[in-house]
Parts: C-alpha cells; sequence; structure tokens
C-alpha cells in the first residue's frame, strides 16, 4: 500500500519467500494479483510495450562438462554431436538483420579449446563486420534519395565501438565457463554480452548437481569477471530442481541484484531421459501428478519473474524457450508478468533436434523463418510488438 504504481521495491529474502508460498499454495488471487499487475506497471515504465528479440543459434552441442540435468551433457548416449561451419553461423545474423533481429545469441555446450576460441573470435568479427556493412549499405540506399546524408565507412564504426550507433547485431554469447583471457578476447573480437546462468544460487544443490571439476564459486566467478571485463551479464537458474527449496528461489532472486545482472532468464527444470537429474526427480517424487507439477513449476518461475522485476527495475528478463514447453502460450503469459525478451531459435532445423536439452523441447522442426513469424502474431495475441530495429540494451548497462 502508499507505492507509486510503477516503483521498484527493495524485497529482502524473506519477502520474496513470503510471495513466493503464498504463489506456491495459489488460493490468494488477490496476491497474485497484484503481483503481477505491479510487475507489468514496472515493465512498462522501464520497457514500455516493445519486446525485444534475441535469435538464438544453437552452434554447438559438443560438451566437456556433466551437468546432471542437460541432454547434450558429455556422458549422455545416443546424441549426434555437431558443430556448424563458421560461414552458416554468420549466414544466420545476416538473416537475422534483414529480419530486424538485431541481437544474436550464440549457445554452445562447453569446450575450453583454443582452437574453439579462435573458431569464435572469428565467427563474432565476422558477423560484426558484415552486418555492420550491410547496414551502412542499406543506409548510403537510403540516402541516396537527397543525396544529404555521408554515409559512415564500415572500418570507423567498427574500430569505434562506443559510437557504432547499434549498426549490424550485436552478438551475445553463452558458452560457458571459460578461462578470463578466452573472455577478454571474445570481448576484442565485439562481443558484449554473456549469458551465464547460476543455475542455483544454493552451493550445496549446485555441488549435488555438477560433478567435479564444476564449483558454484568457480561459475561465480566467471560471472563477475565477465561484468568485470565489461559484458553485459546475464544470468538465472531453473526453477523445480530436485530438492531445491522455496527458500533456495527466494535466494536466487537476491543474487541477481546483489551480482547487478543486467539480464535474467529463467525457466523450470525439465525432464529428460537417460540424465541422472531426471532419476533423483524421478525417486523424489515418484507420486506427483507431473502435468500438475510442472504447471506449478510455470506459475513459481512467472512469480520469480515479476519479483525480479519489482526488485530491479530495468533489467531485460527473458520469456524462456522452456516456459513454452509446459504452456504453449507459456512466452506470452511471461511477457505479460514482467519479461520483455523472447529469443527466436534461429538454429537452422537439421541441427535442432540435437540440441533436445530436454523433453518436449518447442519448434523442433521449424524454420526460422516459421519461428519470427509465429512471435511476431504471439507477440500481437497479448497486445505486444517487437522493437525491431534497435538493440535493446537494458537500461541498467546504459546508466549503470
Ligand atoms: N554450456 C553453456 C552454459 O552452461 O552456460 C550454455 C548451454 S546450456 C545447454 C544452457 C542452459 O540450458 C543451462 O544454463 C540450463 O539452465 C538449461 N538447461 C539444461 N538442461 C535443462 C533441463 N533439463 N531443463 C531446463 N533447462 C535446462
Amino acid at each position: 500500500g502508499g507505492l507509486a504504481p510503477a516503483a521498484t521495491v527493495d524485497l529482502d529474502r524473506d519477502q520474496v519467500l513470503g510471495v513466493l508460498e503464498a504463489v506456491w499454495r495459489r488460493g490468494d488471487s488477490a496476491l497474485e494479483k497484484s503481483l503481477y499487475g505491479h510487475a507489468a506497471a514496472v515493465t512498462a515504465k522501464y520497457c514500455g510495450g516493445g519486446v525485444y528479440y534475441r535469435g538464438l543459434v544453437e552452434f554447438s552441442n559438443i560438451c566437456q562438462n556433466d551437468c546432471s540435468y542437460c541432454g547434450i551433457r558429455n556422458n549422455q548416449k545416443d546424441v549426434y554431436r555437431y558443430t556448424m561451419t563458421e560461414e552458416e553461423v554468420v549466414e544466420v545474423a545476416k538473416w537475422a538483420l534483414e529480419n530486424g533481429i538485431r541481437n544474436i545469441m550464440l549457445q554452445s555446450g562447453e569446450l575450453h579449446t583454443e582452437q574453439r576460441l579462435e573458431y569464435l573470435e572469428r565467427i563474432v568479427r565476422a558477423i560484426r563486420k558484415e552486418t555492420v556493412e550491410l547496414d551502412l549499405a542499406r543506409r548510403a540506399v537510403a540516402a541516396c534519395g537527397d543525396g544529404s546524408l555521408a554515409a559512415p565507412s564500415a572500418d570507423a564504426a567498427i574500430k569505434n565501438p562506443e559510437a557504432e550507433d547499434e549498426l549490424g547485431v550485436a552478438v551475445s554469447l553463452s558458452v560457458g565457463e571459460l578461462p578470463y583471457e578466452h573472455y577478454e578476447r571474445l570481448f576484442k573480437a565485439g562481443a558484449r554480452r554473456y549469458l551465464i546462468r547460476i543455475e542455483t544460487s544454493n552451493p550445496d544443490l549446485y555441488a549435488a548437481l555438477h560433478p567435479p571439476p564444476l564449483s558454484w564459486s568457480h561459475r561465480v566467478d566467471c560471472l563477475r569477471a565477465l561484468k568485470k571485463i565489461g559484458y553485459m551479464l546475464g544470468t538465472g537458474v531453473m526453477v523445480g530442481l530436485p530438492g531445491q527449496t522455496l527458500r533456495d528461489l527466494a535466494g536466487d532472486v537476491v543474487f541477481f541484484k546483489q551480482e547487478r545482472a543486467d539480464m535474467i532468464g529463467m525457466g523450470p527444470f525439465i525432464t529428460q531421459d537417460g540424465t541422472p537429474a531426471t532419476r533423483v526427480w524421478t525417486d523424489l517424487y515418484p507420486a506427483v501428478d507431473k502435468n500438475a507439477h510442472m504447471k506449478s513449476m510455470f506459475e513459481l518461475t512467472t512469480a520469480m519473474n515479476a519479483l525480479v522485476r519489482i526488485t530491479m527495475g530495468n533489467v531485460n528478463i527473458s520469456a524462456t524457450t522452456a516456459m513454452q514447453a509446459i504452456i504453449p502460450t507459456g512466452r506470452e503469459i511471461a511477457l505479460e508478468r514482467g519479461a520483455n525478451v523472447v529469443m527466436p531459435i534461429l538454429t537452422p532445423t537439421k541441427y535442432r533436434e540435437s540440441y533436445q536439452l530436454y523433453e518436449g523441447k518447442p519448434c523442433i522442426t521449424d524454420t526460422a523463418v516459421q519461428c519470427r513469424r509465429c512471435l511476431d502474431m504471439r507477440l500481437a495475441s497479448v497486445g505486444k510488438a517487437s522493437a525491431a530495429g534497435v538493440w535493446g540494451d537494458p537500461a541498467s548497462y546504459l546508466h549503470p
């Protein structure tokens, strides 16, 4: 009570926990209504009605790690392993630009070789160079009419990224825990955003799901390194991990703020055959009605989004693919409860079935064209539109 309608609110862990408990129990529809209403008001204040697209390119499923929940972990059987060629990745980026998607996220399993690093450096440089050139060519054509505008050269734009005036396609990376120097080299190559979920802010739960040499403290070091180098930092968690508590989730909301994340992506944990976490989950919850359970996890995830929006204000929050896996209109619902980013999958269709992180991952047989069109329609269904043509930096990054 007494709050300005779109004010951010500083909630401590116990207060966040109180809200999550109420959502978990359901039945307090007045609380849910004001939670989501407030989140929508804060979203409108910082993001307007525009939704940012991030084109997701899952360029390789080769992974040296063995995260116990993941369908492309190193020890997962019967997975055809692929890596897209550099040309294929750059082509997707150019297609994205032509289709009004100015931000692409290159995601893969983890591989810490020099060869992989150089592959990524070449791709990031090529995407920046070629999409900036495409953009400049378009501007030159547009300016031809009145002859008044001399287009700046692509070289000048690339050499001075601060003044690049949102030219070309911005490159985000989601390729895991790399050595500090690798992060630096990829930043120099032109990547500006990095997504690395902490997965859970509870170190013990993290340890239960990630066999050594993976460790929670190293993952936190990576988050901080990325921030220090100057990346926009994206992080997030899964909701409903086996053994996770509401108190853990409340801690996650506080963690994002403490680490000054610029982007948050959360999704429900979804089972996948052949993974250790799924066996643990099935043993822990033998009698659970899975459909009802997943719906509850969906509700909790949207409540988490709303709480992050209310506590952090001007960050980017994505309506993740895993939300759509549970409810077909899941992402649209998330956009009405605090999220402002969606990630159309642009991975070439022939690779999609090999990037099966969890059961029921949507859009496996679709093309990028279909995904883009489908999303436009979905946004319209909740009165939103893509903020096409802009990079969509979160205000938290532009005005720290
Ligand atoms: N390897 C990189 C990393 O660890 O950051 C990026 C790729 S990883 C496959 C991307 C995300 O997929 C993870 O951060 C994790 O949260 C999510 N994921 C993996 N398995 C999942 C599952 N069974 N259910 C829901 N999300 C899952």
